[in-house]
């Protein structure tokens, strides 16, 4: 038997057309889809939406019936989308290659194991995910600082708010320790119903709220916040402000570089670092009153 090939279909589109999107190339594609959200918003068509077809002989039709499709998608006005880019791919077993990349990863006290994997005895606290959407599969090393500092911090009873939640698995792994209440906002639709569905997976109550720390009202004993160095300067202020007084704030994503710009920004509303963790180029920090 001749063995299957695969092609890869990517789109870009704005956050509001990533549903319409995915619709059109699930109707024609293999497995589901997988949508890649932006670190940092940047507007425009900024998330990309990929589904897998074979390369068989009604590829070329599906391939242009799928153009047509995203074709009057654009005349409603669905916000941009990019154009479709089709990419053969090489090894046929693609789709074990890609979930043998999200083998069960233990980091500090948690296991993190995809979907698909089967759970295994163990005396770590699981955090089942789906990889297939949004940022933070636990592998990306801001992340990985993350769920180590919130191994070690003592979250019994203590309220946790998570800005730029991505999948979730922050706020899962605190409440899977004992932190509550937790609560868990994201500015991008995508990443919010991701972080939904996982919640719901790994069996903690989560609010997840659409938009950032200056939308959730009170404060709370820790405020993590995983995003990128400009991000968290502006946002600054609104980190601090939910933070209550002996509070600690966990911030990472940001870059060795603009590591003294981001202290004083903190510095100015009198957060200063208590805790510092390097990865790579990567710093995270643990910051109070
Ligand atoms: N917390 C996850 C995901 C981090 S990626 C993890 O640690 O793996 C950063 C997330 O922050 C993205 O989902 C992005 O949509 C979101 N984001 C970006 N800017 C934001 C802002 N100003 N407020 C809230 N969320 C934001």
């Amino acid at each position: 038997m001749t063995p299957l090939r695969w092609l890869e279909l990517a789109v870009p589109a704005h956050v509001e057309a990533v549903e319409a999107v995915s619709e059109i190339l699930g109707r024609f594609g293999h497995g589901g889809i997988a949508v890649e959200v932006p670190v940092e918003p940047r507007g425009r068509a900024d998330h990309l939406v990929k589904a897998y077809v074979v390369e068989d002989a009604e590829a070329f039709a599906k391939v242009s019936d799928i153009r047509d499709a995203l074709g009057h998608l654009q005349a409603f006005g669905l916000g941009p989308i990019g154009e479709l880019a089709v990419r053969a791919l090489e090894d046929e077993n693609w789709l074990d290659a890609w979930k043998a990349q999200f083998v069960p990863v233990r980091i500090g006290r948690f296991l993190i194991r995809p979907t698909w994997a089967s759970s295994e005895p163990t005396d770590a606290i699981e955090l089942v995910l789906d990889p297939g959407m949004a940022f933070g599969t636990g592998l990306h090393p801001t992340t990985r600082q993350c769920l180590e500092a919130l191994s070690t911090l003592d979250l019994e009873g203590r309220s946790l708010l998570d800005v730029g939640t991505g999948s979730g698995i922050l706020a899962i792994a605190a409440a899977k320790r004992g932190a509550s209440p937790v609560v868990a906002v994201d500015t991008d639709p995508i990443a919010v119903s991701a972080a939904r569905e996982n919640a719901v997976r790994n069996a903690v109550a989560i609010p997840v709220g659409e938009g950032s720390a200056a939308d959730v009202p009170g404060r709370f004993d820790i405020v993590v916040a995983n995003l990128v160095s400009p991000v968290l300067q502006r946002i600054a202020p609104h980190l601090a402000a939910r933070l209550s007084s002996r509070g600690t704030l966990l911030i990472a994503g940001v870059s060795a570089p603009a590591e003294r710009d981001t202290c004083d920004a903190f510095a100015q509303l009198r957060l200063a670092a208590l805790d510092r963790s390097q990865q790579d180029d990567w710093v995270a920090l643990a910051l109070g009153r």
